[in-house]
């Protein structure tokens, strides 16, 4: 039987750890062919070997999507690999926890520059591949995923910024999903819970402890949960639109 995705592109940006990687290894598992997104060229190398082992295609392209000229050049080397874009999936994403009062601005800006404009920067970029490949024949749809959070959804002391980012994320995808309904790229959000990654490391030394110790009593979200949800959406039949997906640890309040 062919693999639902056989004959698509996906871009997959934080490829190179967590969310991103195990994403990337689903679509391509799925039939997509799929281009890694991030900085650590190193490790999105590991992926895409691990991609080739398993018979997939995919293509490292190192880039910092936190600039226009970056994310502009995903895109173009995405599509010049592999010729189209049909879904892709916004997933690169930073969260630094602590009292907002506290924190240096230096790390609000990390957050703003990578979760929302990082996340523009792609959006704009990928929009005419996918309105191009949704009209295609026979009439099909493209995908754009962004991967936004619980914290989309419910705001805590002490995630103040990112939360702000996230919140953010879920108001831009559900206007920028009417915006694009009549073209047939369906924008979906997806808003996971806690998911054991590399995430929670990039917080400063004196409160990682501290954030670690919430979640310790709890069974985390492996990323291929995650993974789970996004090829949901993007292998759903062309007449449905999954327009969001909040997916929490069983044991998560
Ligand atoms: P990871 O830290 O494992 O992954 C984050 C990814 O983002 C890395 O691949 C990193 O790659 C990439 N990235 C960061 N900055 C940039 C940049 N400037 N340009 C390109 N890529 C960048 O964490 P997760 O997998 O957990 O996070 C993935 C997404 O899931 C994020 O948006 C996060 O907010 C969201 N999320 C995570 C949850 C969790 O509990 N883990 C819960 C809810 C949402 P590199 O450093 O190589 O550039």
């Amino acid at each position: 039987m062919a693999k639902e995705l056989a004959g698509t592109v996906a871009v997959v940006t934080g490829a190179s750890s967590g969310i991103g990687a195990a994403t990337a290894r689903r679509l391509a598992r799925d039939g997509a062919s799929v281009a890694l997104v991030a900085r650590r060229g190193d490790r999105l190398a590991e992926v895409a070997r691990e991609i080739a082992e398993e018979g997939g295609a995919a293509q490292p392209v190192v880039a910092d999507i936190t600039s226009r000229v970056g994310a502009d050049s995903a895109v173009e080397q995405a599509v010049s690999a592999f010729g189209r874009l049909d879904t892709v999936v916004n997933n690169a994403g930073v969260m630094l926890v602590g009292p907002f009062a506290d924190a240096p601005e230096g790390e609000w800006e990390r957050m703003i520059d990578v979760n929302v404009l990082g996340l523009l920067y792609m959006a704009k970029a990928a929009l005419p591949h996918l309105i191009k490949a949704a009209a295609g024949e026979p009439r099909r749809t493209a995908d754009l995923v962004n991967i936004s959070s619980s914290a989309g959804r419910v705001a805590r002391a002490g995630t103040a910024v990112y939360n702000l980012t996230k919140f953010g994320v879920n108001g831009f995808s559900e206007a920028l999903r009417q915006e694009m309904r009549p073209l047939r790229v369906r924008v979906s959000v997806i808003e996971p819970g806690n998911v054991d990654t590399e995430l929670t490391s990039h917080t400063r030394d004196e409160l990682r402890a501290g954030v670690e110790a919430q979640v310790r009593s709890i069974e985390k979200l492996q990323p291929e949960d995650i993974a789970d949800s996004v090829a949901y959406v993007v292998t759903s039949n062309r007449r449905v639109a999954v327009n969001e997906v909040f997916v929490r640890a069983a044991d998560q309040s």
